[in-house]
């Protein structure tokens, strides 16, 4: 791993603006080789605590300060992210696995939300409210909510921090973050560019450790008076449960079970473009990946066939190795699930058109994968994959689809490719999802309101929306106004 700057390559965790080591260490792997690249600090629930506690002594400066001067640190930090874009690439590359060109584009991606939540920190507009009584004036303010404590997960271990750090600090909130065991460089890589940026000491804090013991002093604290999550949801009930003691205001954003729909009436090329870019980004590990392909009868044979064609030519490859389509998966685990749901569909009479094993590069990487003839009783209709593998399902009448695509306890994002304006705003309208991408496989942007509904969470992330997880409203009465 070559930096152009090796002050970003830092391994240790970072409380009240000190760089903080542990007597306990805990091995960073390449997921692409194997090899340990670093050793992190695990930390004990006392650090954690002063953690929390340098957070809530920098609130009360931070909050004090203008709009404008949280904006300007905020555009500082975002000019240096931009500037380092290729050596926070390539940290992210070698502890995560995804491709450089990949890397390059969540580095851009986590920077957009700085730059958007730098110009919103001077939009937390109040209100003046017309009062019952002609003596009284109703005034809303919004105030940052507090210390923030963040949780966040190993497949975009830069863009999820500043997704969520950034409407905090906008807000005048200040957060704790804990990243992800698994790829924690990139977060410390961010911190050090804020500290270079001039944010105050005790603003952002990394730490790193046990996760549920971190977890458990994050959520049990009554200082932290929110937690936003991204995981899986599994955790995102557990910690949803452990704020109910201190009822905390929470944001999670959790796990997905996309539909990917092809009406006979869709641009197949489009479509077929569309969906790889939607299922085999990041080796298939995003909550918003496609994770269930509905194909209507009319185009079926020629869709997967144009489909499976074009997924035989994706290339894998260690990315700092040179230019692939796809990396390795993130662990064993993750493996083992991706062969686990692939025979699990073969068992159940689907049909193999490519990949369906682990690659002959060995190690992490899983050849991408499309099985035709998928059917309701498969793993893959009801569980997220997090793989590179696409199930295609056949179906003929819209009503069957859309009922299919809504039975599920997840709600993140959907997508369907069609032009008949009736039917776009028809199925667009039923798709029981917080997301919903027509004619397009890639949705994410800072400008919209990113989130799922059901069991894929709660609140949303990005746009002037996104704002509000981090403000309270505060009424005022202003009474004994002389009238005239
Ligand atoms: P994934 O399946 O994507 O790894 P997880 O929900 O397991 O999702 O992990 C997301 C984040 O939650 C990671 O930072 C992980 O360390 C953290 N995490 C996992 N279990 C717990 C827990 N019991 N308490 C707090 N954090 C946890």
């Amino acid at each position: 791993m070559k930096l152009h700057d090796s002050g970003l390559f830092k391994q240790l965790a970072y409380i009240n603006g000190e760089w903080v080591s542990a007597s306990e260490t805990l091995p960073v792997h390449n997921p692409a080789t194997g090899k340990v690249i670093a050793h992190i600090p695990m930390l004990g629930a006392s650090e954690v605590r002063t953690a929390i506690k340098a957070a809530e002594s920098a609130f009360k400066s931070w909050r004090a300060k203008t709009a404008a001067e949280r904006s300007t640190l905020l555009r500082k930090w975002y000019r240096l992210i931009l500037d380092n874009q290729e050596d926070l690439a390539v940290l992210m590359t070698a502890e995560q696995g995804k491709q450089l060109t990949e890397s390059r584009g969540e580095v851009g991606y986590g920077a957009s939300f700085i730059e958007w939540y730098a110009e919103e920190a001077k939009r937390a507009y109040g209100d003046l409210i017309p009062a019952a009584k002609s003596s009284q004036r109703i005034m809303v303010t919004r105030e940052p909510v507090g210390v923030v404590a963040a949780i966040t997960p190993w497949n975009f271990p830069n863009a999820m921090i500043a997704r969520k750090v950034a409407p905090a600090l906008a807000a005048g909130c200040t957060i704790v973050i804990k990243p992800s065991e698994l790829t924690p460089l990139s977060a410390f890589a961010m911190a050090e560019l804020a500290q270079r940026a001039g944010i105050p000491a005790g603003v952002i804090n990394i730490v790193t450790g046990d996760a549920r013991e971190v977890g458990a002093e994050l959520t049990g604290s009554s200082i932290v008076r929110k937690l936003s999550f991204t995981g899986s949801t599994a955790v995102g009930k557990l910690l949803m449960k452990q704020c109910a003691d201190s009822v905390k205001k929470v944001s999670l954003e959790l796990g997905g079970n996309a539909p990917f729909i092809v009406f006979d009436d869709a641009d197949i090329e489009q479509a077929v473009q569309g969906a790889i870019a939607s299922k085999y980004r990041n080796s298939g590990q995003t909550c918003i990946c496609m994770n269930r392909l509905f194909v209507q009868d009319g185009i079926y044979d020629e869709f997967i066939q144009k489909f499976s064609e074009a997924v035989a030519k994706l290339t894998l490859g260690p990315g700092l190795d040179g230019e692939f389509n796809q990396g390795p998966l993130i662990n064993e685990a993750a493996l083992n699930k991706t062969k686990d749901f692939v025979e699990d569909a073969l068992a159940k009479k689907g049909r193999l058109l490519t990949g369906g094993r682990a690659h002959s590069l060995g190690g992490l990487f899983y050849e991408p994968t499309v099985l035709a003839d998928a059917s309701m009783e498969m793993k893959c209709y009801q569980d997220e994959i997090f793989g590179p593998v696409a199930p295609v399902f056949r179906f003929h009448y819209e009503e069957d689809v859309i009922n299919m695509a809504n039975d599920t306890r997840y709600g993140l994002a959907a997508y369907f490719y069609a032009n008949d304006l009736s039917r776009v705003f028809r199925v667009a309208e039923a798709l029981e999802y917080g997301m919903v991408a027509v004619n397009e496989g890639v949705l994410s942007t800072e400008v919209a309101p990113f989130g799922g509904v059901k069991e894929s969470g709660i609140g949303r992330e990005g746009s002037k929306y996104g704002l509000d997880e981090y403000l309270e409203m505060k009424y005022v009465l202003l009474g004994g106004i002389n009238a005239p």
